[in-house]
């Protein structure tokens, strides 16, 4: 606790009453505009990498940036994804994978889990991921895993009915990310090109809000 203890001291002293009005604000409810899907990795700080601030991401986090699909677990993924389209009103999801991500590293090396069952278990709602990449070798099969697999879980996503009816009525948009934390970039999955595309590439571009990325 001598890690986390100071950083509480710091942040209801110093942080916390430079960002008082937000915070007060913040108090009266929430209203992210946006679910955000990723891995626990402790490499990965959302609001940081978004630079956005607290009450606009809604996040869901777990190993391999999962989402099982609708009915096949009894984890809070399903209830999370649920309350942020009904009653939070998110919208967009952003399912966000991740370099060197030790889930994904365990699919495509086919590590033996024996000793792990909860994990085994967990990454069989990525046996899609597995049994695509399988054919990929080389140092670019981790790579093709981790992308691989945010279009796996964007599938699991849209089995939700919470997000088949809110992409049907048009109220919501899923995005698909990777974050490079050895350089800072976000590469975001182009539906059109069906390849993964460098984030500064499209800012130039992009004119409609991103909307061209969104994966229906
Ligand atoms: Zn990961």
């Amino acid at each position: 606790m001598k890690y986390l203890i100071p950083g509480l001291r710091k942040f209801s002293q110093d942080v916390y009453p430079q960002q008082k009005k937000l915070f007060n604000e913040l108090s009266k409810g929430q209203s992210p505009h946006t679910l955000l899907i990723t891995c626990s990795d402790s490499r990965i700080d959302p609001n940081l990498v978004t630079q956005t601030d607290p009450g606009e991401i809604f996040v869901i986090r777990n190993a391999g940036n999962i989402i099982p699909p609708f009915g096949s677990s009894m984890g809070g993924e399903e209830a999370t994804i649920e309350y942020a389209i009904e009653v939070l009103g998110v919208k967009h999801i952003v399912v966000c994978g991740h370099s060197k991500c030790g889930a994904m590293a365990a699919i495509a090396q086919n590590t033996d889990l024996t000793a792990l069952p909860s994990v085994k278990r967990w990454l069989g709602h990525a046996e899609a991921t597995k049994r695509r990449c399988q054919h990929f070798e080389g140092e670019g099969h981790l790579d093709k895993t981790i992308e691989e697999n945010v279009l796996v879980q964007v599938e699991n996503l849209k089995t939700h009915p919470a997000v088949s009816a809110a992409l049907r009525a048009g109220t919501v948009d899923i995005f698909g990310w990777i974050y490079h934390f050895e350089t800072g970039g976000i590469s975001v999955y182009d539906p059109k090109k069906n390849e993964f595309v460098s984030s500064e590439t499209i800012a130039e571009k992009s004119e409609n809000g991103f909307k061209e990325f969104a994966i229906s």
